[in-house]
């Protein structure tokens, strides 16, 4: 097994999961099998409870398993399914060792950071990487050099780096290079960052330098004086428009080139389809057009990331470039009319979502994208609410609502006894992975072309059973449920009375790759190209 190790120093933010989920991908372009390893250093044991503003979205892997959204760039970028190992936090690591010194497997020796908690993580990293039978371990330690937390971590990937053989383990190292307001390039921080992790006895092999323009040559000159590398290994990674043209531009700087020699990798044939990927989304560039999203984070991009993605894949798959327009539900609330908010965008989607806060402005926002035939994607709490519009407007409960927001007697979102079942036991969503069946003749059908998928899934609440046929009406049905039937998946609006409005329970979002965009998002981006609103 190979290890690459990415570190990152200065300050947080820089793109070292960019960074390393590009390195992923110049590997999977050669045809290696990697596997990517997410080092959180806090204490939490997952990032399920963790509030979005701080961390942007919460990212749900095949196997229900909440992550940051980092691992979303890991998947998009490598293109490889991960798992809950797949992301190791200081919680999960304290939490083990504590069980087991409970459980009296340490035979009553003092209990210390090292050597248990190091070993503990060594032992999960080898072993993840062991099951996932890659030829290359991509491990990134969260955190910033320095950082109290992420002490425990250099140290066992310092320990491993002597333990592995020589050319089975490299240390990539990002770091900033601030320009003053001259234009002159700072290696300062650096050296700083360098000598940090020096004085934790790690040595970088390779320096990626986040700066605004492109690295001069004398300053890779002074960085590999100072920080003991070689220059060809002082690897400039400049602001980039798209971030999915990052490997190529550290190909083009060398990364490639010094890794394959570091680590004796040879140079098998080249795979051009993420190339040309980067390339179509370049040359689409000035065919934009904007799709609102309603949000209650709207002024927090990040917590949205797999959406936004999901829309720029499925965008340049359709040469275009679809940007979006960020709304904030509360505002819609106090407007009579909605739609100025919508005048320059092309479609409506509302993604997921908790609480009352902005619920009713969102409601808003399907009741116009529903009556003036305007391209919609509800997604999860979307989904609900959108339940939600077509019973109060269509189905005529006018005081129907989701049992999260507010008590009802038509509560036509609910929890399933099942459910309730679940949450009393402590347990908390429906998550991951879970079978959809497609009805078919629906719109439904035609966007997945085969009645059998598969979606990752988040939520506590449903659509309520005994309202189903009230609500199925005037074109509006339930395209898609689970095995059983009971659990409603999809919703749509029959393309004879809406051009495109389509709803899932599910997050299509988080299957969406660069060169396979999410069929809903297709369809739904298709639609919008081919409806654009009248003005
Ligand atoms: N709040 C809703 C539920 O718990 C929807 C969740 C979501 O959008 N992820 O079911």
């Amino acid at each position: 097994m190979k290890y690459i190790v990415v570190t990152g120093g200065v300050m947080s933010g820089l793109g070292k999961g960019i960074t390393m989920a590009s390195i992923g991908r110049i590997l999977k372009n050669r045809g290696y099998k990697l596997v990517p390893i997410k080092i959180d250093p806090y204490i939490n044991i997952d990032a399920g409870t963790m509030n979005p503003y701080q961390h942007g979205e919460v990212y749900v892997l095949a196997d229900g398993a909440e992550v940051d959204l980092n691992l979303g760039h890991y998947e998009r970028f490598t293109d490889v399914e991960l798992g809950r190992e797949h992301n190791i936090t200081t919680g999960a690591v304290y939490s083990a060792v504590i069980d087991r010194e409970r459980r009296g497997d340490y035979l009553g020796q003092t209990v210390q950071i090292i050597p248990h908690v190091t070993n503990e993580i060594k032992a999960r990293i080898r072993g993840v990487a062991a099951k996932s039978g890659a030829d290359v371990c991509l491990v990134e330690v969260g955190g910033t050099v320095g950082d109290i937390e992420s002490m425990p971590f250099l140290e066992a990937v310092r320990q491993m780096k002597l333990e592995e053989r020589e050319n089975d383990f490299l240390f990539v190292h990002v770091t900033l290079v601030p320009s003053t307001t001259m234009h002159e390039q700072k290696t300062k921080p650096t050296q700083h960052s360098v000598k940090a992790l020096r004085e934790l006895g790690l040595q970088p092999d390779i320096i990626v330098c986040r700066s605004k323009e492109a690295l001069k040559e004398d300053v890779k000159a002074k960085i590999a004086m100072f920080c003991n590398v070689k220059k060809e290994a002082v690897i400039s990674a400049a602001d980039a428009e798209d971030l999915y043209a990052v490997p190529l531009m550290l190909e083009r700087e060398g990364i490639w080139t010094y890794i394959s020699e570091k680590l004796q990798l040879d140079q098998p044939k080249v795979d051009r389809a993420w190339e040309k990927m980067v390339e179509r989304r370049r040359s689409c560039r000035d065919k934009k057009f904007f799709i609102a999203i309603v949000g209650k984070y709207a002024e927090l991009e990040d917590s949205y990331l797999s959406i936004k993605e999901a829309i720029k894949h499925a965008a340049t798959e359709l040469g275009y470039n679809a940007d979006t327009k960020w709304i904030e539900a509360e505002d819609l609330e106090e407007e009579k009319e909605v739609c100025s908010f919508f005048d320059d965008v092309q479609g409506i989607l509302i993604p997921g979502g908790f609480g009352v806060r902005g619920a009713e402005g969102k409601i808003k926002a399907i009741e116009y994208a529903r009556e003036n035939k305007i391209p919609f994607l509800g997604l999860c709490f979307g989904f609900q609410l959108a339940v939600v519009e077509v019973a109060r407007n269509v189905a005529k409960l006018e005081d129907a609502n989701s049992a999260e927001l507010s008590e009802t007697l038509h509560p036509v979102i609910d929890l399933l006894e099942e459910q309730k079942e679940v949450v009393e036991k402590g347990g908390t969503m429906r998550l991951g992975d879970y079978e959809v069946f497609v009805r078919g003749d629906t719109l439904a059908k035609k966007v997945y072309g085969k009645k059998k998928i598969v979606e990752r899934h988040r939520h506590r609440y449903e659509v309520n059973p005994a309202f189903i046929d009230q609500i199925e009406r005037e074109g509006v049905v339930f395209s898609g449920t689970d095995r059983s039937g009971t659990r409603m998946e999809i919703l749509e609006i029959s393309q004879d009375k809406h051009p495109f409005f389509l709803a899932t329970q599910f997050h299509p979002e988080f299957r969406s790759r660069p060169n396979r965009p999410s069929p809903p998002f297709k369809a739904f981006l298709e639609a919008c190209i081919k409806h654009p609103p009248e003005k």
